[in-house]
């Protein structure tokens, strides 16, 4: 659906006149090398544009403010090559409204201790000129990511390419549309929330879209179109041969799936929307729920939540954007049911049928079984088990005064069929085990939905915690109750002064 081709991070170098333009200019080239070196290192999602060096407020302030309009530039990375005074970055870090990265790096990767002299060292003075300009970031309150290491190390390179990924979905967020189809759930506390506030603070936008207006689009659509889907899925998907008998009720279940797939898809590119959530209690002339195309659709990229979530449906796509193109995939998930068995006691992770077929470990099976809740129907459904290995659990509430992202490290095991419940699953065991990783979430006020992916870190959630300024929570191997608990008495304490203060 989209990719990072068209984005560009800009990178602009601290400098200063006391060393002579000859030094700046050497500076300039210096730059020049890293970022071509950046880009040339395969390493990076996102290409680096040079803006030059800064000098003064002025030119800071018209650095930053060109990256604030435009629309490509998804962050700034800055470098302070010397001593660059830093009075001279507060206007500019007043303006800045993109992410911001700084880089504690140097172009000289060691001392060369024999030949090492003033005019190298007037070159080479990250160490003491990259603490000056932390410094007023600092004390001017601003979030922003800082990554030590040489510009040639890979290392250094991979922690600069995780903030890109999170730069383009923050990015993705401050225009992103959810379709909601139906309401919430009734009663339900956890998937509600302050849509005002979401929007302000996390850039989501979030309507309402009659599941009836949704209907004028599936009564519309042509047997041919449907007939193409519907081949395309006895292509894609292992499934019993007399599913493509016509005339079955199987047969027609799948035909009506794909109705709706190609009717919310219709909706979701009109409307520009980036995700949508469904609730199985308002469904329109459905004849099932529209399970199938939630899964592939979540493949697609669009954010998904059941039963009006679209906090998680916002949170799913924000997953999928930052980790498009990498290897394992994600999925929105619910906490099913509990395995107790000691040390590795597991959740089972599914939902009635809307988990997405990236994560799956083999080739996904089309098949049609009846479904009570909702609509009671035969319902077209792709059954699998999820791949091996460990992820990260994501999900925000709202906590009244403030946003929270709570993120749960979990080893993926081995899953198992469930013939009598053919669903799609995955099995995880939440760090550090079940007794602590759960009892952590619970007491974070962490949802039953989530947003997973296998390739993503909480790094990536930390950045993006960063980028939106709200509260993350991290449970993982580390975890103790203890310290859970204080941190989160700290930080109740930390975000109301905060709010107050700022
Ligand atoms: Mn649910």
């Amino acid at each position: 659906m989209t990719n990072f081709k068209d984005l560009e991070v800009w990178f602009v170098t601290g400098a200063q006149l006391l060393y002579g333009g000859d030094a700046v200019i050497q500076v300039d080239a210096h730059s020049n090398e890293m970022v071509k070196g950046l880009n040339e290192s395969g390493n990076l999602p996102v290409k680096v544009v040079y803006k030059g060096t800064v000098n003064s407020a002025k030119e800071v302030t018209a650095a930053f403010k060109a990256a604030n309009n435009e629309d490509k530039c998804i962050g700034v990375i800055t470098w302070m090559h010397t001593f660059s005074p830093a009075k001279m970055w507060i206007h500019g870090l007043q303006e800045l409204k993109k992410p911001l990265l700084h880089f504690h790096t140097q172009f000289n990767k060691e001392i060369p201790w024999e030949t090492m002299d003033m005019d190298f060292m007037n070159l080479n003075q990250s160490a003491h000129g990259d603490r000056e300009f932390g410094h007023i970031v600092t004390r001017m309150r601003k979030n922003r990511k800082v990554v030590v290491g040489h510009w040639q190390d890979p290392k250094a390179q991979a922690k600069i390419a995780g903030w890109m990924r999170v730069a383009a979905a923050w990015a993705d967020a401050q225009d992103m549309l959810i379709l909601r189809f139906g309401d919430q759930m009734n009663n339900v506390a956890v998937t509600d929330g302050d849509k005002v506030e979401a929007e302000q603070v996390l850039g989501y936008h979030v309507d309402y879209y009659p599941i009836n207006d949704v209907m004028a689009y599936y009564n519309a659509i042509t047997d041919q179109e449907v007939e193409a889907l519907v081949s395309e899925y006895f292509s894609l998907y292992d499934h019993d041969p007399s599913l493509e008998q016509e005339g079955t009720v199987a047969y027609e279940k799948v035909w009506n799936s794909a109705k709706a797939e190609i009717a919310i898809r219709c909706v979701l590119k009109e409307t520009g929307a980036k995700g949508f959530t469904t609730n199985f209690n308002d469904l329109g002339e459905f004849d099932q729920i529209p399970g199938l195309a939630s899964q592939r659709l979540m493949a697609e990229g669009y954010g998904f939540g059941a039963e009006g979530d679209w906090k998680t449906a916002a949170l799913y796509r924000t997953t999928w954007f930052m980790s498009q193109g990498m290897p394992q995939g994600c999925s929105f998930l619910e906490d099913y049911t509990l395995h107790f068995d000691g040390e590795r006691s597991a959740i089972l992770q599914a939902h009635m049928l809307e988990v997405c077929p990236m994560i799956a470990e083999t080739k996904p099976k089309l098949e049609v079984h009846r479904l009570s809740i909702g609509i009671d129907s035969e319902t077209a459904r792709l059954v699998f088990t999820s791949k091996q290995g460990t992820g990260v659990a994501a999900t925000i509430v709202d906590l009244g005064n403030r946003f929270r992202l709570i993120v749960n490290k979990v080893e993926c095991i081995k899953s198992k069929p469930l013939p009598k419940l053919p669903v799609a699953s995955a099995l995880w065991i939440p760090m550090p085990n079940l007794e602590v990783g759960a009892a952590a979430w619970i007491l974070a006020g962490g949802t039953h939905h989530t947003s997973f992916s296998y390739d993503l870190t909480p790094e990536y959630w930390q950045d993006f915690a960063e980028m939106a300024g709200i509260e993350i929570v991290i449970i993982n191997e580390n975890t103790t109750i203890d310290a859970f608990k204080k941190e989160l008495r700290l930080n109740e304490i930390y975000y109301m002064l905060n709010k107050a203060l700022c």
